[in-house]
């Protein structure tokens, strides 16, 4: 009988850090915490600066950035394991890519997330804003979320689609059936430009409890396969590597048997399972 171990851990691809102004410790902290998990592999993946006064209060200035990557760089010749992985979590906004599109490549990037948190004015994933979701249509915020996801995309500027259905994450969504049909053309347009999606175990710490993506758009993922990573969205460094248990169950369960590692923003695919 073939019998199948899942490896001890995916590498964690989403890792914050004090320089968003929203999150506890040092690279280096979060690194001694992977090393008590025996993790092999992260990726910082701190929220990127915005030049043009984009969200200043949840993301280092431009300034600041090249302490970020001292840091990472400190931490990585701390040595291995854990391999350290230089990445950036980048928010799609309108107007974002003039700037990111010059600036993203000439950083040495292993690894590129993009992200929405934002409807217009609105940071709707803030818990600071959480009373505005009574006031709004959810279906056409997810409809219009899911049109900016579809820019972000489209722009080829990143590499990875993170927390796909944040939105849910105060617990404010339509259907199953609504969700689904406004998703379809999303993830069509994911698996044909060859994007990422990470399985991100952030929600689990939410109102929602429930990972990014649900099970059911994880699952048309999986049919249009879409490769996925793993991300705990870590803001402490103790939530390294967060509930990826969890996160392995669910990829297993919609079929998923393999999963992709970042280097200089190339992908290669690794299996999820050793055989016995
Ligand atoms: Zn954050
Ligand atoms: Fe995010
Ligand atoms: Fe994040
Ligand atoms: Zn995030």
């Amino acid at each position: 009988m073939n019998r199948r171990k899942p490896i001890f851990c995916p590498p964690d691809t989403h890792i914050h850090t004090s320089l968003c102004k929203h999150a506890t410790g040092q690279p280096m902290d979060y690194v001694e915490a992977a090393r008590g998990l025996a993790l092999t592999e992260l990726s910082f993946a701190d929220h990127a600066p915005a030049p043009d006064g984009y969200d200043p209060l949840c993301r280092m200035s431009l300034e600041e950035f090249p302490l970020y990557r001292d840091q990472v760089e400190t931490a990585r010749h701390s040595g291995e394991p854990p391999v350290i992985l230089f990445g950036i979590e980048a928010d799609y906004y309108e107007g974002c890519e003039s700037f990111l599109a010059e600036w993203l490549p000439n950083q040495d990037f292993d690894v590129v997330l993009g992200s929405v948190h934002y409807i217009g004015n609105w940071g709707f994933d803030n818990s600071a804003n959480v009373h505005v979701w009574k006031n709004v249509d959810v279906t056409s915020v997810w409809r219009t979320y899911f049109e900016l996801l579809s820019r972000l995309v489209t722009s080829r500027l990143y590499d990875v689609v993170t927390h796909l259905d944040l939105p849910k994450k105060f617990g404010y969504r339509p259907r199953d059936n609504v969700v689904r049909e406004m998703a379809l053309p999303l993830l069509d347009l994911i698996a044909k430009t060859g994007m990422a999606i990470e399985i991100n175990t952030g929600g689990l710490r939410k109102p929602v409890r429930e990972i990014y993506p649900s099970a059911m758009l994880l699952a048309l993922a999986r049919e249009r396969e879409i490769p996925i990573c793993f991300g705990s969205d870590a803001h402490s460094p103790a939530e390294v590597a967060f509930h990826f248990d969890r996160a392995l169950d669910l990829a297993t369960e919609v079929g998923y048997s393999s999963m992709v590692r970042f280097r200089r923003r190339q992908r290669e695919s690794t299996p999820l399972f050793v055989n016995m």
